[in-house]
C-alpha cells in the first residue's frame, strides 16, 4: 500500500463508532405519504417556487429556481400534488419557506437514459450540473457548478475527491464507494473534463480498506489515457476530510487564511457529490435523493438509507422501527460538526449525511467549567487558532475583539471542544464570536 498521508498540525482521534452501519448495504426507503422541501437547500439565495398549490407534478420536474444570485434549481423527488407552499422548520431551528407535496405512491418512477457526455464541451457539461441542482452534498451545500468554474486568476491543476469520511458514526460515503464505485469514477472524469485538467486523487482513510480496494479496481477498469485518477490512502485523523487539511495531506499545498482551494490550484469535491454529478450529467437525473446514515444506540434499527429529499425524520424513525428507551440526543450530521435537533418534524435536505440517535451513555453531559489553561485546544486545532482565548473573551462580553485569535479561520470542526478537559463549549463560543467580531476586509 502507498504511504498514508495526513496534515501536519493538530487533529484528534475520536472513537469511530462506525461498526454499527459500515457493513449495512444502502437500503431504499419506501416513499412516505408526504414530503416537505425547504426552498433554501444550498448556500446562496433560496429558490422561488415555479409551481402553485394543487399543481400535479411528476418526479424530476423543477419546482423551484433561483432567479437572482447564487443557487441551483430544486426538483420534485416524487410524482404527486403540491399540497402547500408555506414554511417548515429548518434543521437550524428557523422557520423557512418550503413546498409540501402529497405523494402519489402508485406512480411509476421515470426511466433516465444514459446520455453521451464525452463529446460535449465543458460549458455544456457545467450547464447540466447546474440544471440537475447539484450542490456539495458532503458539506454546507455550495452550488457545484460555481465551484467547478473557478476564477481564471486561479488556474486549477488538481481535483481531489474526498472519501475520507472522518466524522464518527457516518458510513454513507463508505457505502457509496463500495456500491457505486464506477459512477464515482465516471463523475470524476466529468468534473476533470469541466475543469480542463487530467489529475485526480481520491483520498480515503485507511480504516476503509475495502473502499480503497474497490475504488482502485474501478479506476483500473475504467482506465482512460485522458485522465490520471488514483486513490490516495490517508491516516485516520479527524478532521482529515476538511478541505484545507485534505489539500495539505495530499498535495502538500497550504491554502492561505480566508482563501479558497483554487488559490493553490485545487478543487475539492466529496465522493457523493461526484456521484450526483454523474447522475446529473450522464443520466440527466436531478439531485433529489440522499444516502443518509442513521445510527446510534437510540434507534431500533441502524441503517444506511437512500431517502427522498424532503422526507421527515419522523418517517425515517417509523420505517426503522422506532426509538429505543433512553434516547438522550438527536443530531443531524456527525457528532463533531452536526447540530442537535429538538423535533423529528424536520425534513432531510440535499446536505444531510447522518441522523444520530444517541443514548445517555453516548453523550457527555458533564457541565463545563473555567479554562484551566492546559493548552490542549491549541494543540488540537488544525488551523493553529486560539480557541481558549476566544472562549474567554466571549465570556467576558468581548466577542467583538476575537478576530486576532483567528475566529474567521475557524471552520467549526470541534477538535478543540473534544479535547477540552473543562468541557468548555468552544464551538458555541466561536459561533457567538463570529456574529459579533468584525470580519477582516
Ligand atoms: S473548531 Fe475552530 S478553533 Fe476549534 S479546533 Fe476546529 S478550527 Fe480550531
Ligand atoms: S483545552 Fe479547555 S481548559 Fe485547556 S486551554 Fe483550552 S479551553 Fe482552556
Amino acid at each position: 500500500m502507498k504511504q498514508l498521508l495526513t496534515f501536519a498540525k493538530g487533529g484528534v482521534h475520536p472513537p469511530e463508532f462506525k461498526a454499527q452501519t459500515a457493513g449495512l448495504a444502502i437500503e431504499i426507503m419506501p416513499v412516505p405519504k408526504e414530503l416537505e422541501l425547504i426552498l433554501g437547500q444550498h448556500i446562496g439565495a433560496p429558490c422561488v417556487p415555479t409551481v402553485c398549490k394543487r399543481d400535479e407534478i411528476t418526479e424530476g420536474r423543477m419546482i423551484g429556481e433561483v432567479t437572482k444570485g447564487l443557487g441551483v434549481p430544486l426538483h420534485s423527488p416524487v410524482t404527486g400534488k403540491i399540497k402547500n407552499i408555506g414554511t417548515s422548520t429548518h434543521p437550524m431551528r428557523m422557520s423557512v419557506p418550503s413546498i409540501t407535496i402529497a405523494v402519489d405512491r402508485d406512480a411509476t418512477a421515470p426511466q433516465y437514459t444514459k446520455q453521451d457526455w464525452q463529446d460535449e464541451d465543458a460549458e455544456t457539461l457545467l450547464k447540466r450540473v447546474h440544471a440537475a441542482g447539484v450542490v456539495g452534498v458532503g458539506g454546507a451545500g455550495f452550488p457545484t457548478h460555481v465551484k467547478l468554474n473557478p476564477p481564471s486568476s486561479s488556474p486549477v491543476d488538481t481535483l481531489l475527491l474526498n472519501g475520507a469520511e472522518c466524522e464518527p458514526y457516518i458510513t454513507a460515503d463508505h457505502r457509496q464507494m463500495l456500491e457505486n464505485p464506477n459512477d464515482i469514477v465516471e463523475g470524476a472524469k466529468v468534473i476533470l473534463k469541466i475543469l480542463g485538467i487530467s489529475k485526480c486523487y481520491i483520498g480515503i482513510e485507511s480504516n476503509k480498506p475495502d473502499a480503497i480496494e474497490v475504488m482502485t479496481k474501478a479506476i483500473q477498469d475504467g482506465a482512460d489515457t485522458d485522465y490520471s485518477i488514483e486513490v490516495q490512502p490517508l491516516q485516520v485523523k479527524y478532521p482529515q476530510g476538511s478541505e484545507k487539511q485534505l489539500i495539505e495531506a495530499i498535495t502538500g499545498r497550504k491554502v492561505p487564511a480566508m482563501a479558497l482551494p483554487s488559490s493553490v490550484g485545487v478543487v475539492v469535491q466529496n465522493v457523493a457529490t461526484a456521484k450526483a454529478v454523474y447522475d446529473g450529467v450522464v443520466y440527466a437525473k436531478p439531485l433529489y435523493e440522499k444516502v443518509v446514515t442513521v445510527s446510534g444506540k437510540g434507534i431500533k434499527r441502524p441503517a444506511n438509507l437512500l431517502v427522498k429529499v424532503g422526507t421527515k425524520i419522523g418517517d425515517i424513525v417509523d420505517f426503522l422501527g422506532g426509538l429505543q428507551p433512553g434516547l438522550s440526543k438527536v443530531i443531524m450530521g456527525g457528532p463533531m460538526m452536526g447540530f442537535a435537533i429538538s423535533s423529528l418534524d424536520i425534513p432531510i435536505t440535499k446536505t444531510t449525511s447522518a441522523l444520530l440517535f444517541l443514548a445517555e451513555d453516548e453523550v457527555d453531559t458533564t457541565p463545563h467549567s473555567q479554562c484551566i489553561h492546559c493548552g490542549w485546544c491549541l494543540d488540537a486545532c488544525p488551523m493553529g487558532l486560539e480557541p481558549k482565548e476566544i472562549g474567554i473573551y466571549v465570556e467576558a462580553n468581548k466577542a467583538e475583539e476575537t478576530e486576532p485569535f483567528g475566529v474567521f479561520d475557524c471552520f467549526e470542526c470541534g477538535s478543540c471542544a473534544y479535547v477540552c478537559p473543562a468541557k468548555r463549549p468552544l464551538v458555541q463560543f466561536i459561533r457567538m464570536a463570529k456574529m459579533k467580531a468584525k470580519r477582516p476586509q
